[in-house]
């Protein structure tokens, strides 16, 4: 397992704007969603089981992140609308 420094560089930072701006925006489409199917709030979600479990701390989820998007790829829970479940990419 890759050892991991507590320091962010400024390559994280910046990756992490930009996924930070994107989440922003859907966020926005999943508050708008849970309006819509009346859940208040993520832990309300009947299908939070099926939610991929992230890394705790800031840089350390960035870095999961980044590391699985090489191999998987994020889709939307079927009943909260959060983009909160990773499956693995096919036939890359
Ligand atoms: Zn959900």
């Amino acid at each position: 397992m890759e050892d991991i420094p507590e320091y962010a560089t400024q390559e994280d930072f910046d990756a992490l704007n930009a996924i930070l701006e994107d989440a922003n925006k859907i966020k926005a489409e999943a508050d708008e969603r849970r309006r819509r199917l009346n859940i208040d709030d993520e832990s309300q979600c009947p299908n939070e089981d099926k939610h991929t479990v992230l890394p705790k701390g800031y840089v350390q989820r960035h870095r999961w992140a980044r590391s699985m998007q090489s191999t998987h790829k994020q889709t939307k829970c079927p009943a909260c609308g959060l983009w909160a479940i990773w499956v693995p990419k096919k036939g890359e």
